[in-house]
């Protein structure tokens, strides 16, 4: 399977998802982490401690590919219509980290013509979701449900563990923290509903 992940806006958690979803995808075979962002995010997280898959960059990935069952590829961030429809083409699915703020769903709803282009293709997901009472993540997925946009059923929480693992260069479910389990959960529900 291959997994692409792309994103709208910087900071909404695009590496950060490329990177936990490998780790969930090297659960059920081997994977590979195609790490093709600029800032090599994935590449530096790995150099800093140890990952659980082989991270590659974009050159590397192209020889390595054929070896891996699972492919999650970590693209730069903005993506215009075209690289979007090509990034969708060479991929199984898409998946377009999200935050509920305004401005990261403005960004989203503004690409909405375009993503009907690619639909049964791409899955948004809410990602940094703020703790309750706030209601942002509830209601950023009905603003997108409304508007016809597939979200994963399940969101990832704001938790400063995930920053806790980049520092420390492994996926969050090896930081000895009490919110690792958690926070994993929340990737791998994802992982689920994506194999599913
Ligand atoms: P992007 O690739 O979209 O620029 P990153 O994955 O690099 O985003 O994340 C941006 C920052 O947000 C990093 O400091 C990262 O540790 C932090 N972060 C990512 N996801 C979460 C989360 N669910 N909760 C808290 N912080 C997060």
């Amino acid at each position: 399977m291959i997994i692409t992940v792309a994103a709208f806006k910087g900071g909404v958690g695009k590496s950060t998802t490329a990177l936990h979803l490998a780790t969930y995808l090297q659960k059920q075979a081997d994977t590979l982490l195609i790490d093709g962002d600029l800032n090599r995010s994935a590449l530096d997280w790995s150099n800093r401690g140890s990952l659980p898959f082989k991270v590659a960059d974009e050159q590397q990935g192209v020889s390595l590919a054929g070896l891996y069952e699972h492919i999650v590829i970590d693209t730069p961030a903005r993506p215009d219509a075209d690289e979007l429809k090509t990034l969708a083409k060479g991929c199984d699915l898409l998946v377009i980290p999200t935050t509920p703020d305004a401005i990261a769903l403005a960004a989203t709803l503004q690409m909405v013509d375009l993503l009907e282009k690619i639909k049964n293709k791409y899955k948004i997901l809410l990602t940094i979701i703020p703790p309750n009472p706030n209601k942002a993540g509830e209601e950023a997925r009905t603003t997108l449900l409304n508007a016809s946009i597939p979200v994963f059923k399940s969101g990832i929480r704001r938790l400063a563990v995930f920053q806790r693992a980049a520092l420390e260069g492994i996926p969050v479910n090896a930081v000895k923290d009490t919110y690792a389990q958690i926070a994993w959960r929340c990737y791998s529900e994802v992982g689920k509903e994506i194999l599913n």
